[in-house]
């Protein structure tokens, strides 16, 4: 019985090194492999802008919420904070943000980052004009919620208003990109409160180029504060902004 069992390991063995070393093989390899190339070099063109919301200060002095605007708002806002973790959203916006550069970066996109520490003072119009001046594809801005109900849950996705009298050109591109995140989101377990558009965003405003922000969930609900502080969690959602980006550059082609 033994040497039955000898006999079927070998066998298995062999088996495996002969279909390795078989060409159809090989070539199945380098077939994927070089499908992965193509696509790298395809996602070369793109420039991607994060802009991970907030900063260690923020900064109540105003700027125009608009161009030619007569409406002024704080320069950046502080954000919130984690009832559980008591951590600050400028902090957890970055964490996200860097995952999701990483993983930009693995497909062969070129980012840019308004942001890689905290003790900065830049405004969400000079974030826009940023990404303007870096002619950015798509800028993904990273957020993430709190309210006075903390039982209030789910991410939020915000893009430009299609009627806003600055934002109506960059609404169809950002749209169609917040379509694809919303649906990668959910396909993948996370509970979206929908997509909403915002014409009152100094951010949307200032932007030339299309523009999604994800507010990642509710940093004043328990459970989802722990959640969002989790480096798996906050992967798996960049991953699915990222895939829902890829999406969309392949719809542009
Ligand atoms: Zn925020």
């Amino acid at each position: 019985m033994r040497k039955y069992k000898f006999l079927i390991v070998f066998i298995l063995i062999a088996g495996i090194i002969i279909i390795a070393k078989s060409n159809q093989t090989k070539n199945l390899v380098n077939f994927v492999s070089n499908l992965n190339t193509v696509t790298i070099k395809q996602n070369e063109k793109y420039t991607i802008c994060i802009d991970p919301g907030h900063q260690l200060k923020g900064d109540s002095d105003t700027e125009q919420m608009a161009p030619d605007s007569g409406s002024y708002k704080a320069r950046v806002s502080s954000g919130t904070a984690g009832i559980a973790t008591k951590k600050p959203e400028y902090e957890l916006n970055l964490e996200a943000s860097l995952k999701l550069k990483h993983i930009l970066e693995s497909r062969g996109y070129k980012v840019l980052m308004t942001r890689e520490s905290h003790d900065v003072n830049i405004s969400n119009m000079e974030r826009a004009i940023f990404a303007n001046e870096n002619n950015a594809d798509m800028v993904v801005r990273i957020h993430a919620d709190g309210s006075n109900d903390s039982g209030v849950t789910g991410a939020c996705i915000l893009i430009p208003s299609k009627d806003g009298q600055y934002t109506s050109g960059i609404f169809s591109d950002s749209s169609e990109c917040a379509k694809y995140v919303n649906e990668n989101m959910k396909n993948n377990g996370f509970k979206v409160n929908g997509i909403f558009e915002r014409s009152d965003l100094t951010g949307f405003n200032w932007s030339k180029v299309p523009v999604v922000l994800v507010e990642m969930g509710f940093m004043s609900n328990y459970t989802e504060d722990q959640n969002m502080a989790s480096p798996q969690y906050q992967e798996k959602m960049m991953k699915c902004i990222a895939d829902g980006l890829d999406q969309y550059f392949k719809n542009k082609k």
